[in-house]
């Protein structure tokens, strides 16, 4: 990391949050639901899927939660007006999941029930592992009534694989992530090699059973690796398709993956609780500050 980023990464956190709003720009699709969809729309030009998101997580408050579950029926239903091709993805700790299993479980069947209604699907997205026994017993609970619903799998996590022993059959759905959270090494592998070889052992396991997979990366490396597995097997279109962060640089990838034929889905994060999530993001990735202040500096 070169000196100016390491600085930046440092002092953003620490300044006013009119300051890091530009650092904040590239990775989140503004604070309203109308910058939100305006950003689905040109992604959708251009090609590509997209899943919106609520930024926020730990919600403490039952009303709060109410809230939030609310919000997300309501962009159902602006996404359905617009005729975006766009799914949603939620936190169940924002949803309740830190108040009580039966909190986020209500809600999450509402949110669920919405996207049922309008032809939609819900992505269910994985936090720290003290909630991924319960995040897969709410899917379990959901898919009783409503089939349009899916999960993520983490790959830096040993239980993964049994996972989706027990889990998938044609009609699951999964987004493979290597996963952000801290987690000991007695659960998570913590070395790159390990978790790039336990995403593709995840993804060769889900084709096998018919399941459909979204490769969500970053990673070039694993990216080329995966593209050779489709290719030599001949994977069904239908069982995959790769996902992105909206915002992370990628050069002309994405571009080519559409090109070539692929599905490509960008998860579009966006509401008034920005500022955590993309100091996070600047963190994972000091290059931005070079970027952000080049694209600043242009006249
Ligand atoms: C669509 C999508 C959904 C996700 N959902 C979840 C989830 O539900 N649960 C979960 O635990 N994790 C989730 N993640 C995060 C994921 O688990 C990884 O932590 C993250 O994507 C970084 O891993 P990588 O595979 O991109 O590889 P890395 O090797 O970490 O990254 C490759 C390169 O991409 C760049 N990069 C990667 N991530 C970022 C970033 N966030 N900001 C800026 N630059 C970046 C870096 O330059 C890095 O060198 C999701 C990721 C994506 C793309």
């Amino acid at each position: 990391m070169s000196l100016f980023n390491y600085i930046i990464t440092k002092t953003v956190p620490l300044l006013p949050k009119w300051f890091s709003k530009p650092f904040a720009k590239p990775y989140v699709a503004g604070e309203t639901v109308d910058e939100a969809l305006l950003t689905v729309s040109k992604i959708n030009q251009k090609g590509f899927r997209a899943t919106l998101d609520i930024l926020g997580e730990h919600v403490t408050s039952t009303d709060l939660a109410y809230k939030i579950t609310e919000q997300y029926c309501q962009l159902y239903h602006r996404i359905d007006d617009e005729q975006l091709n766009c799914t949603l993805s939620v936190k169940p700790t924002h949803i309740g999941l830190n108040i009580s299993y039966f909190e986020a479980l209500k809600n999450m069947k509402l949110i669920a029930r919405k996207a049922k209604e309008l032809h939609n699907f819900l992505r269910i997205d994985m936090e720290n592992s003290n909630f991924t026994d319960q995040t897969f017993e709410i899917l379990k609970d959901c898919k009783k009534n409503y089939n349009d619903i899916g999960v993520a799998l983490q790959a830096y996590l040993y239980r993964s694989i049994e996972d989706i022993n027990n889990l998938a059959t044609p009609n699951f759905n999964a987004r493979i992530c290597k996963g952000i959270y801290k987690e000991k090494p007695s659960i998570a592998y913590n070395n790159k090699h390990d978790i790039q070889k336990n995403f593709i052992l995840m993804a060769k396991s889900m084709a096998e059973k018919g399941a459909f997979a979204g490769y969500a990366t970053h990673d070039q490396e694993l990216i080329d690796e995966l593209l050779d597995w489709i290719k030599t097997e001949d994977i069904p279109s239908e069982l995959f398709e790769f996902q992105v962060l909206y915002g992370v640089p990628m050069g002309d990838r994405l571009e080519n993956l559409i090109k070539d034929g692929y599905k490509v889905r960008v998860y579009v994060p966006f509401g008034p609780d920005w500022f955590d999530y993309s100091i996070r993001r600047l963190k994972e990735n000091p290059n931005i500050a070079t970027y952000v202040l080049k694209n600043l500096l242009k006249p």
